[in-house]
């Protein structure tokens, strides 16, 4: 029909228009690339997104890796209530405070027809719950409630839990994955007998998130603690990997809290140790989000479109044929399949792309969009020629190899474009961080080169707030990996012994 041409037609201009440019504009260019690559798109729901398939697809394979890592090291899954009653919301005092202004409430179970207006729906006032439900924004409170029934003696700890779930916090700015008021996400909630323990777990599931990011995303990332102020509500200890975005932004991608024993005193959860004596447990609580698409798609892609790692490429390699007429087409499909099977059989997903509605160069176009890491082109001299044209995404560079062993190139090549888009990503980071000792200096490198700033701080809220006051920076973390160094602090000059991380952030 018409109108389907029409949609088409239109489908393909959109791809074919050229995406705003980083240097243009780098946020318009996230939202193009966001929509435009099929990831996802705004929804009629206020501050909520649509993921589509493709977006989906590579949430999965991240979720994949974590759930692999969580489960190696001894966690299993469960799952918990969307819900949590406000009484048990409240009970531990910190948390809720620290969430009460971004909580959605459930007042009310029930709707009726509007007597006034025929066709409308009206809450009915009868219907209003005794006691309100807070749509989860975390799930400590629900969490450690269930707890307080499951821990009585040692015997009982550690309890090592992880819950893939889904939880709103009414976000006033929001912003596709980096930033959504209902978000995908997973948290581990676990108990232990000892503030020791509960510190290693704090420390390894940073540990995991760190190696997921670096080695599955390509993103490398700063391992550090947060100061008091960016601590998570309820938390004694907030431990964070942060990311550098090409903008020279930073990305908060996971946390690790060290909750000390402040859930099992605000819901009773005390056991008996080995030595007959009650004892409150100890606890943590980790978690990232679909945060991690954008920290994903910001670290990498160009002005092309996106550049995905192998390891979360929904399809890794694309065959495109060039060919005229049925008969040739069907000469290259003999190739392809058998090219298609060797690389299967290495694990590698592939897609022969032999839609005769599109010519190569949209579809080349449009594979490039996607992020498709490796693109094989075949026509009519390549099966002469015994040979096949490899083009990689992360280099924009192409080569013509010979099909003999090319199954054995193209698993090498995948495993070097993995590791080349974090070296290049590590290079970009580490020319972005600037060690500055002046509060002047800091202001000029933030204004003219952004990116991370290393700088000495007094260790106090007053100096920390004055900076973000005044330039937006925050301190993104206290680098784990440290080295001491005597210095004075920007703006109260008293002394410090080590640097911290500054930045503005997403
Ligand atoms: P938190 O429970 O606050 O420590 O957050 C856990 C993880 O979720 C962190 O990696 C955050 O960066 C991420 N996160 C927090 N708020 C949002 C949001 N509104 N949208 C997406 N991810 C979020």
């Amino acid at each position: 029909s018409l109108l389907a041409f029409d949609l088409k037609l239109k489908e393909k201009l959109n791809f074919m228009t050229k995406l705003t440019t980083r240097a243009e504009d780098y946020s318009k260019w996230y939202n193009e690339l966001v929509v435009k690559a099929d990831l996802a798109e705004n929804s009629g729901v206020r501050g909520c997104m649509v993921i589509k398939p493709y977006g989906y697809a590579i949430w999965e394979k991240m979720r994949d890796e974590l759930d692999r890592r969580f489960k190696e090291t001894g966690h299993q899954n469960a799952y918990f209530p969307l819900f949590v009653p406000k009484s048990l919301f409240e009970a531990e005092e910190k948390n809720a405070e620290g969430f009460a202004k971004e909580c959605a409430v459930v007042t009310h179970y029930r709707l009726k027809n509007d007597a006034e207006n025929p066709g409308k729906l009206i809450v009915d006032p009868e219907a209003r719950l005794e006691e309100e439900l807070i749509v989860r924004p975390t799930s400590e409170a629900i969490i450690w409630n269930t707890y307080k029934n499951w821990i009585q003696s040692y015997r009982d700890l550690p309890i090592l839990i992880n819950q893939w779930a889904n939880v709103v916090r009414w976000e006033m700015r929001t912003r596709l994955f980096l930033r959504t008021a209902e978000f995908l996400w997973q948290e581990g909630h676990t108990a232990h007998s000892t503030r020791e323990e509960a510190m290693e777990e704090t420390e390894k599931m940073l540990e995991v998130y760190a190696d997921v990011a670096e080695n599955v995303l390509a993103v490398p990332v700063i391992r550090g603690v947060k100061t008091p102020s960016e601590r998570f509500a309820g938390a004694d200890e907030t431990y964070c990997i942060e990311a550098m975005m090409q903008d020279g932004k930073a990305l908060q991608a996971g946390t690790s809290h060290f909750l000390g024993q402040n859930f099992a005193k605000a819901f009773d959860v005390k056991f008996t140790n080995k030595e007959g004596q009650l004892e409150y447990a100890w606890a943590t609580s980790w978690g990232v989000s679909t945060r991690l698409m954008g920290a994903l798609i910001m670290a990498h892609s160009d002005d092309n479109g996106l550049v995905l790692p192998p390891k979360l490429a929904p399809i890794q390699v694309v065959i495109v044929p060039i060919f005229k007429g049925e008969e040739q087409l069907n000469l290259i499909r003999k190739v392809a399949d058998k090219i298609v099977a060797e690389l299967k059989q290495k694990g590698i997903s592939v897609k022969f792309d032999d839609d005769d509605q599109n010519k190569p160069g949209w579809k080349f176009a449009e594979y490039e969009l996607k992020g498709v890491p490796v693109r094989i082109a075949m026509g009519a001299r390549d099966l002469e020629n015994q040979t096949v044209e490899v083009a990689r995404r992360d280099t924009l560079t192409k080569e013509v190899k010979p099909l003999e062993n090319i199954a054995e190139y193209i698993s090498q090549l995948l495993d070097e474009i993995q590791d080349n888009i974090f070296r290049k990503a590590l290079k970009f980071r580490d020319e972005n961080i600037t060690e500055v000792d002046t509060y002047e200096e800091f202001k000029k490198v933030l204004e003219e080169k952004g990116g991370f700033i290393s700088a000495h701080w007094d260790g106090t809220a007053e100096e920390e707030e004055q900076i973000k006051e005044e330039t937006k920076a925050t301190i993104r973390c206290i680098p784990l990996d440290n080295d001491l160094e005597e210095g004075v602090s920007l703006i109260s000059g008293k002394p410090s012994n080590q640097r911290v991380i500054f930045a503005k952030a997403y």
